[in-house]
């Protein structure tokens, strides 16, 4: 049979798990110590890198966009070297997939510093308002501007062009959250005053606090589909360089009973983004001062996966509960999962993990949507007995699907969504009734169904 064949002990056939790594080159970085930090992530379970390339305003590649616009072509403490093709070489040796990680709207750093971008173009940042006397000027760019978009979409698309990265991973999406209460305001540059007479015909310096006026309100949702309208900008840039570019964006996710105000998360609304699939992927990490252990947090994370391919943004700090989070995930349906700084690759908790919830390698989930499918329903056939009728289902399905793996029909694909969520919900009722493997089976087929619906996306 050949489902029988496609067991998961074969490369293609692993548990699809994308397990993304967050790496900032520090200052000094030898291409001599390449093969070393890839070898260490790659040791430790990781089988995807996020490779910093715009952080704080500068890139860590000599750029020839930045150079066009004005701004300083490298970041000083790599000057004269080429981070980036070295990491992305050793990593292409090791089967490890590289996104390219830009800080999308912050291009500054710590302590409120401006960076080079903003010391030229002050007039492309996000500009608060006069309060007690002082405007707050975070180190952000305004999404509104179309000077900052185009100059984004040129830095990226130089970026996609010049490496082979599998894509982009976007952080800082969002308006800036502000200190102490880490909410975000609106922003009042020059073009934003003109875009919001243009667009809701109020002036901008006139819109009361009041949380609840209507034109406060309004404006709002104005800045939300601002920072969505930016995404779709992003990604039709990057689909310029290659269809096969794909955009991860990441967006913080609150937890609680009452539904958090948008300022919150900095106006970008990743759970639309997620329900109307502008990512393939949606990537959450908690909001600032919250615990992403925390069950109310995790419980979010899943209620996700019903309308997306989800991964949680978590830290590695030697206190952070990574290995219980991890177990705790494991039979829920998320793509994988981002670690993000600071973490050590020589130290607990990331040297346990390949005994631990990482005892089985895994493939990435969104790189080959087909491969992941028949992976899923492969080792949901090996999970179930001999006689079972779903088994043979799916040893059916297996049969006729594996050897098209990739061209498929929308008429199968469509045909095989509809009865996986079929079997889901007769599985879930318990007209079918399946014992102890019944968690990892549900958790294969919504996995299954979402990286179906990625494909749709794809053609
Ligand atoms: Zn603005």
């Amino acid at each position: 049979m050949a489902a029988e064949s496609a067991t998961p002990d074969q490369p293609r056939c692993m548990f699809p798990q994308t397990r993304a790594l967050e790496v900032h080159l520090p200052a000094g970085f030898e291409v001599a110590d390449t093969s070393r930090l890839i070898w260490l992530a790659k040791r430790a379970g990781f089988n995807t890198i996020l490779l910093n390339c715009f952080r704080q305003g500068y890139t860590t590649f000599l750029s020839e966009t930045m150079r066009a616009y004005g701004f300083p072509d490298q970041d000083p403490q790599f000057r004269g070297n080429d981070p980036v093709a070295p990491i992305l070489a050793a990593a292409r040796a090791e089967s490890v997939k590289t996104y390219a990680l830009v800080e999308g709207l912050c291009v500054g750093g710590a302590m409120g510093r401006r960076g080079p971008i903003l010391r030229r173009r002050p007039e492309w940042g996000v500009r608060g308002r006069e309060r007690l006397g002082r405007a707050s000027n975070p180190p952000y760019l305004c999404p509104v501007n179309h000077d900052v978009r185009r100059f984004l979409g040129d830095l990226f698309h130089e970026i996609l062009e010049g490496y082979s990265f599998q894509g982009l991973y976007v952080r800082h999406l969002h308006y800036p959250l502000e200190q102490p209460n880490q909410r975000a305001g609106f922003c009042c540059c020059d073009y934003c005053h003109r875009a919001v007479w243009h667009s809701l015909g109020v002036k901008l310096n006139e819109i009361p606090d009041d949380p609840d006026h209507p034109d406060r309100y309004n404006l709002t949702s104005w800045q939300g589909k601002q920072l969505t309208g930016l995404l779709r900008y992003l990604r039709l840039r990057a689909a310029k360089v290659s269809e096969r570019s794909l955009v991860l964006a990441e967006a913080y996710l609150g937890y609680g009973d009452e539904r958090l105000p948008p300022e919150s998360f900095g106006y970008a609304d990743g759970c639309s983004w997620a329900e109307n699939r502008l990512a393939p992927i949606a990537v959450f990490r908690p909001l600032p001062g919250t615990c992403e252990s925390d069950e109310g947090w995790i419980r979010r994370i899943i209620a996700m996966t019903q309308c997306a391919l989800v991964m949680p943004v978590l830290s590695a700090s030697p206190e952070s509960k990574l290995t219980e989070i991890l177990q705790r995930l494991a039979f829920e349906p998320v793509a994988g999962v981002v670690i993000c700084e600071p973490y050590d690759l020589t130290a607990p908790p990331l040297t346990q993990l390949v005994r631990g919830p990482w005892r089985e390698p895994s493939q990435i989930a969104e790189d080959q949507p087909a491969v992941s499918v028949c992976a899923l329903l492969a080792e949901t056939v090996k999970r179930l007995p001999p006689d079972d009728p779903v088994r043979a289902f799916l040893a059916d399905v297996l049969r006729i699907l594996e050897p098209l793996s990739g061209r498929w029909s929308a008429t199968q694909r469509e045909s095989l969504y509809e009865n996986l969520l079929g079997l889901e919900e007769r599985i879930a009722d318990e007209r079918i009734v399946l014992g102890n493997t019944t968690p990892a089976v549900l958790r294969n087929f919504r996995l299954a169904r979402q990286l179906l619906r990625l494909m749709e996306a794809e053609l």
